[in-house]
């Protein structure tokens, strides 16, 4: 919480001011550092959720289990070998109602949920969305399609707290503005979106910003490199490792946002900002953390 406490009003987040990472204690197990469950992925994209999943383990996660309609399992399935794989319903193609209540069922397994990479659009997902908004009782972390399916009065009826972290053309549907307008008024609608939809908000790209109740962050770290595919997927990953770590869901914004960011920085540092992939971002999650401790 010590961001918040240093920083009362809008600023960038300096590295001082960031929540403190600890070391981690000699006498503890996986079960000690949160199961997260990532909940993505559809006949369209299956590569999104596995960024989300590999992410959430680069940030120290203890165990993830990434959750995929069946159609799509034994595409994506061992591809990262240390995932546990979750085969749930499929509709058509996509999560419904059937693979909501699967995940209903066994929710309590769970420490933390990150939702939304590779989701695709349809009514088969709405129902997912809407459903798993009103009755999951764990923090979440809704990214992408998990986004682009909602409208956003649904995110004041979550239970628990809730993460947004839209790029600016998913801001632009949500609050049903044009994208340009989105860009050039990013302080004031990131901050607009938590104080009406009760939800930290992270609006992505160059200069992400962060809304928290009544304060808001800039993250200075992060380059052009970054734009590349499943970038926001690796976000949405390491926001919800840190909250199964421990961290509020607001101080795992803010420290998941620098972090991803710095990882980039750092890469593009020794290598150029030309050819980044999301798998290379997610692999440096952890020498960024590492830089920070
Ligand atoms: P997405 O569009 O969901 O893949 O998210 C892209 C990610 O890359 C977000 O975390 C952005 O903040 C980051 N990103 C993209 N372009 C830039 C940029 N020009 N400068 C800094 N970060 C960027
Ligand atoms: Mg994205």
């Amino acid at each position: 919480r010590i961001v918040e406490e240093i920083n009362p009003a809008g600023r960038l987040a300096t590295r001082e001011e960031l929540p403190f990472i600890r070391d981690r204690e000699r006498d503890t197990h996986k079960g000690n550092y949160g199961h997260v469950l990532v909940i993505g992925g559809s006949k369209d994209f299956v590569g999104a959720p596995a960024i989300s999943s590999l992410a959430a383990l680069k940030s120290g996660a203890g165990l993830v289990t990434m959750a995929v309609p069946s159609c799509v399992a034994g595409m994506v399935s061992g591809r990262i070998l240390e995932v546990i794989p979750l085969s749930l319903g499929d509709e058509d193609g996509y999560l419904g109602k059937v693979a909501l209540d699967e995940v209903l069922t066994m929710i309590d397994r769970f420490d933390v949920v990150a939702v939304g990479p590779g989701l695709g659009m349809g009514e088969p997902v709405k129902a997912f969305m809407d459903g798993l908004i009103k009755n999951c009782p764990l923090p979440m972390v809704i990214d992408a399609d998990g986004l682009n399916n909602i409208e956003p009065t649904a995110l004041i009826k979550s239970k628990a707290p809730v993460v947004v972290t839209p790029h600016p053309g998913e801001m632009a549907r949500l609050t049903g503005r044009k994208t340009e307008d989105v860009n050039s008024d990013r302080i004031n609608i990131t901050r607009e979106f938590t104080r009406r939809y009760k939800a930290t908000c992270v609006l992505k790209g160059a200069r992400t910003v962060i809304a928290v109740e009544n304060r808001y962050y800039i993250i200075p770290t992060g380059n052009p490199g970054m734009a590349t595919a499943g970038s926001g997927d690796v976000l949405t990953g390491v926001i919800a490792g840190f909250i199964g770590q421990g961290f509020s869901p607001t101080d795992a914004a803010i420290l998941g946002a620098y972090v991803h960011g710095l990882a980039g920085d750092m890469l593009a540092k020794k290598r150029g900002e030309y050819g980044i992939t999301a798998t290379d971002i997610a692999s440096y999650i952890p020498v960024a953390i590492n830089e920070l401790k």
